[in-house]
């Protein structure tokens, strides 16, 4: 037997899928990895649905070799509904973080064109979940990853953004300890709110969007007209500017002067306590916040009101080995099936609603 069960989490982007196995009985109550796969991402629906069973399925197989001897459950069987056994015997809950449009309530998702899922959508949790005989939730992956953040940073009941900078710009919001998704699923989408009268023209239609000036793709294009190589990353493009590039630095500042537009909508809108920098560019780390900071001072100079709000000092990078859409996705597969394993664990609400100690 073992002695507890597990939360699995899945980040499901464009080329990779994660799973991980979490564990949330940990000591300092903190929700650890313990566990983790990575399979490319198969296509369309049936494509989506299919690598997911199977990297929960291989991530269950990983985990029964370390529990060698103390399962119930041959690691090949099958249930008497055909799913297979061993996922459904360590795992209490499945959560998923999805790029797209995600209704959270009904576990479906539409619009992922990077999936190859369009306006027909994909009842995610209802198929995943018959095929594993275990509860599936779903999630936007910037909700998802926001969740992951606050748990990691163990904020608790706080009021929180992560504002994610990857191929597109996108903010989770957290308040009082729980997402704020919006009736339409679009709070947080300030990636398309126009920052720039004058920019490029956006996917979504309109210029000068957020997204299309600072997000990863954006970096990318901007840097390689002048560089001449071909699709530089934000990393390369620091790289340069510490290394004493004029262009460089230039353009590393109006893309810091940018997120710095973004962070500023996100505290002027919600009044957030802290602002959490992740996705595929806040693997810069520190010298990024540092970048994004030193704009949201400039931009305060001028500005008691701005001054006085001190942007700056709620400003913070998710750390780089965490897989925050991960685990912030299994985090939501807690209630109810963890509680009903281990009542007796206080930080198992505290996750979400915020009772960790400090
Ligand atoms: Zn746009």
């Amino acid at each position: 037997m073992i002695e507890r069960k597990l939360l699995a989490g899945l980040d499901i982007g464009g080329s990779k899928v994660l799973a991980v196995a979490v564990d949330t009985g940990t000591p300092d109550g903190r929700a650890r990895v313990v566990e983790s796969v990575r399979l490319n991402t198969g296509l369309g629906p049936e494509g989506v649905v299919d690598t997911a069973a199977r990297a929960l399925t291989a991530l269950a197989r990983k985990l029964a070799a370390r529990f060698d001897g103390r399962l119930d459950a041959d690691p090949d069987g099958r249930l008497d509904n055909g799913a297979p056994a061993l996922p459904r015997q360590l795992f209490s809950g499945v959560g998923i973080g999805i790029p797209g449009l995600v209704d959270a309530a009904r576990g479906r998702i539409t619009h992922a064109v990077n999936l190859g899922v369009g306006p027909g959508g994909l009842a995610l949790a209802e198929l995943l979940g018959r095929r594993l005989d275990l509860p599936v939730v779903v999630e936007n992956d910037v909700n998802a990853a926001a969740l992951g953040a606050a748990s990691h940073l163990r904020l608790g009941r706080v009021d929180m953004a992560y504002l994610s900078i990857g191929t597109g710009i996108a903010a989770g919001i957290v308040l009082d300890g729980e997402l704020r998704r919006g009736p339409h699923n679009a709070a947080g989408e300030i990636g398309h709110i126009p920052v720039d009268s004058a920019g490029p023209l956006c996917s979504c239609g309109q210029r000068g969007c957020l997204e299309s000036v600072a997000s990863g793709s954006a970096i990318a294009a901007r840097w390689s007209t002048r560089e001449g190589s071909d699709l530089p990353s934000g990393q390369d493009l620091f790289d340069a500017a510490a290394a004493g590039d004029l262009a460089a630095r230039a353009l590393r500042d109006e893309v810091a002067d940018s997120l710095a537009a973004g962070v500023r909508m996100l505290a002027l809108t919600v009044d957030v306590d802290l602002i959490v920098l992740g996705g595929g560019v806040a693997e810069i780390g520190e010298p990024l916040r540092h970048a994004v900071a030193k704009a949201l001072d400039r931009q305060a100079a001028g500005s008691d009101f701005l001054r006085g709000l001190d942007l700056a000092a709620r400003l913070t990078v998710v750390p780089r080995d965490q897989p925050v859409a991960a685990i912030g996705a299994a985090l939501l597969a807690i209630d109810p099936p963890l509680s009903q394993i281990d009542p007796d664990a206080e930080l198992v609400p505290g996750v979400l609603a915020g009772d960790l100690p400090a």
